[in-house]
């Protein structure tokens, strides 16, 4: 049976899976949501045996069910090959009470690649199925893993072009440097003068202007997301989840049918949305546990139900989840309104207008699924030192985020459930931090003796996406003004205005 896409807000056309790829977010500024989330279709325990790009094919088949069973194959498969040092993909070590899943094997050491591995092939397979003559470009806003990872995904990908806008100032040197080191001629990278969320603002701005859409048909081009928002990001996402409870099941670390929870150090919530969608295809997870570093906007709205960006915004050393509007929260703010549209547009337009919504009792005691904290910046720096010093091993900054969080849940409820730990990044990607976390006499060392001295004490090598930008040249040099990133955008792309 067909499954179908429509917006959180209220626009009655029904998509196809492939439209909703193409498209990104819907005309009225909504996210694409499955009518309904499939069960998977064998049971769990059969998973067992399976390779990541069986798993993959087995759920995503469930979402993506206008494409054919050889096109989506064909995407999987150019995804998930040796451009990962592994070929688990997404292998799962035990490190001291949890189960630390490595997301960040593929070609740019973050988990974003997992799902923008294969995105650009879902989105050219998409334009083909729909006879789309134009030229795809897509926008992206970054935090600093998205971009390298959606540049690295699209380069050169015929029919496409990709912009990437990044906050200067607000990125690590070395996500800096990974994404203006970026080949192609489709590729095009822009610093803007202001935070992750004016970026965000920003390229939603310009997916809604009518009169942009109207000039870039005219000159044959049409706008898509590589954002978390792409219903083609978050399906890929549901798989590792389903892959990560096989494992722990062939591992004989779990019996069938037995519960385990899951932790996810939270930006945009799109990697967790994820796991709750793996969760409702039948997957036992008990508790989703959402971890914030000082921006902890989750963890007020899972405390009192109000969400409200009115505050600082906060840099911090786990800068991809330096965000104070999770986008993808809106899929479930959906959801738990009982998939009313209606209710849904008036708390994001409170969002809006007010920089904040509030929703009903009704709608909170849906949320019994997720525990949400944070961890501040000296007790994210403390977990790195700790775990290294008790286990040898060494996460990133975000992943310590999560893993901190994890200990307040268990020490708030008791609860020792196995417990899964969505590892987001190397931490060869935010080196000094993670270094002057073990020790702050490191912070006089340069980015890439720190490199060194982190494969010293990790023994872990230094992976390509690293050595290949010591002394990569720099390639792009745009920066703009956050009010002007339209001019910036049709500069790219040679519109009149
Ligand atoms: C993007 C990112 C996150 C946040 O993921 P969301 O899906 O946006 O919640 C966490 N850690 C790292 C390293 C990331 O790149």
């Amino acid at each position: 049976m067909e499954l179908l896409y429509r917006s959180t807000r209220g626009e009655k056309k029904a998509y196809t899976a492939s439209e909703a790829v193409l498209q990104g977010l819907a005309k009225d500024g909504g996210l694409f949501v499955p009518d309904s989330i499939p069960a998977l279709e064998r049971p769990i325990s059969e998973f067992a045996g399976f390779s990541y790009q069986e798993t993959a094919y087995e759920v995503m088949k469930l979402f993506l069910t206008d494409y054919t069973e050889e096109e989506l194959k064909h995407c999987i498969n150019s995804a998930y090959d040796d451009k990962f040092d592994t070929k688990l993909i997404a292998p799962l070590v035990k490190k001291g009470d949890a189960y630390y899943l490595e997301l960040f094997h593929g070609a740019t050491i973050a988990f974003k690649d997992m799902a923008l591995s294969i995105l650009p092939y879902l989105m050219v397979t998409a334009a083909k199925k729909n006879h789309c003559d134009n030229e795809i470009v897509i926008l992206t806003a970054t935090s600093g893993d998205t971009g390298k990872a959606a540049l690295a995904g699209f380069a050169d990908v015929s029919g496409t072009k990709i912009i990437v806008f990044y906050p200067k100032g607000g990125v690590s040197p070395i996500q800096e440097k990974q994404m203006l080191t970026q080949k192609g001629n489709n590729a095009f990278v822009v610093g803007i003068h202001g935070n992750f969320d004016d970026a965000q603002s920003g390229v939603k701005a310009l997916f809604n202007d009518k009169e942009l859409a109207k000039t870039m048909d005219e000159a044959g081009f049409q706008f898509s997301s590589a954002n978390s928002i792409n219903i083609g990001r978050l399906v890929p996402q549901v798989v590792y989840y389903v892959y990560s409870y096989a494992q722990l099941l062939a591992m004989g670390e779990i019996t069938e049918g037995e519960s385990i929870n899951v932790t996810v150090p939270t930006g945009n919530f799109g990697n967790i949305l994820a796991a709750y969608y793996a969760k409702q295809m039948g997957v036992p997870i008990q508790k989703l546990i959402c971890a914030s570093n000082d921006n902890k906007v989750l963890y007020d709205f899972f405390t009192t139900g109000c969400y409200d960006r009115n505050r600082e915004f906060i840099l911090t050393t786990s800068p991809s989840m330096d965000i104070l509007i999770s986008s993808n929260l809106e899929r479930l703010i959906y959801k738990i309104a009982g998939a009313d549209s209606e209710k849904d547009a008036a708390l994001m337009s409170d969002l809006t207008k007010k920089g904040k919504y509030e929703i009903t009792d009704e709608m909170k005691a849906q949320l019994a699924d997720f525990y949400g904290n944070y961890a501040t910046e000296a007790q994210t720096a403390a977990q790195i030192k700790k775990l290294y010093e008790e286990c040898g091993y060494i996460m990133d900054t975000h992943t310590a985020v999560a893993s901190c969080v994890y200990d307040k849940y268990v020490k708030d409820s008791g609860d020792h459930t196995k417990t899964v730990i969505a590892s987001t990044a190397s931490p060869y990607k935010f080196t000094r931090s993670v270094m002057n976390a073990i020790d702050p006499a490191y912070d006089v060392k340069s980015d890439f003796e720190l490199v060194d001295e982190l494969n010293k004490l990790s023994n872990v090598a230094v992976p390509n996406a690293i050595e290949e930008i010591r002394t990569a040249p720099i390639l792009h040099n745009r920066v703009c003004d956050g009010d002007k990133m339209k001019e910036t955008v049709c500069d790219i792309l040679g519109l009149n205005q």
